[in-house]
């Protein structure tokens, strides 16, 4: 059985409102964790990760519902209403100077491809066995997992994410999410 995840904040106002996190939260990845419950009882997906879920399941509702899950947890887990660290450091900034030259063309990179994709998903940095860092726009449920590199920082660029608080000013919303990344949080998942 899968759970949905409990948020280690109680509020990220003002970046996200109250009632967006309450609504993406509490409806949107509660609604996705329980259509995935009832998908997979008494299937050969009925016990497995989301992971493997995944990396095994054929387009559809199954892989959908799977990485929505997996999706939001990463997304929510990486936030923090004060963070602990607000700017990378060791070896993910040294790897993202290398790559991008300095942090703030990456975010610059990073907001442009999450405004640029067309409809509903996520943007991701996402790194390969290797190190090297890529940033990924993936439609509707789609994931680093799912191509094989590891998830490192998303933002959610379904409208669900926003909408209430910047209607469709997506570009705004995105550049406010940075104020509430906990980079402690997004190096762990990089140098694990
Ligand atoms: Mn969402």
């Amino acid at each position: 059985m899968f759970t949905l995840i409990t948020l280690p904040y109680a509020s990220l106002e003002p970046v996200i409102s109250d009632r967006t996190l309450s609504f993406h939260h509490g409806k949107h990845l509660n609604g996705y964790v329980n259509t995935l419950n009832s998908l997979v009882a008494g299937t050969p997906f009925e016990g497995k990760s989301l992971e493997e879920i995944i990396s095994g399941a054929p387009a559809g509702p199954v892989f959908n519902n799977a990485g929505q899950i997996l999706n939001h947890n990463l997304y929510f887990l990486q936030f923090a209403p004060v963070p602990s660290s607000q700017a990378p450091t060791g070896r993910l900034l040294a790897r993202i100077q290398q790559q991008w030259g300095t942090l703030e063309a990456f975010q610059a990179e990073f907001e442009a491809k999450g405004t640029g994709l067309f409809g509903s998903g996520w943007v991701w940095l996402a790194a390969k066995a290797d190190g090297e860092l890529c940033i990924l726009q993936c439609p509707g449920a789609d994931n680093p997992v799912a191509h094989g590199l590891r998830p490192i920082l998303t933002f959610d660029v379904w409208e669900h994410a926003y909408y209430l608080d910047h209607q469709n000013l997506r570009a705004a919303h995105l550049k406010a999410l940075w104020q509430i990344i906990d980079w402690k949080v997004v190096e762990e998942r990089y140098t694990k």
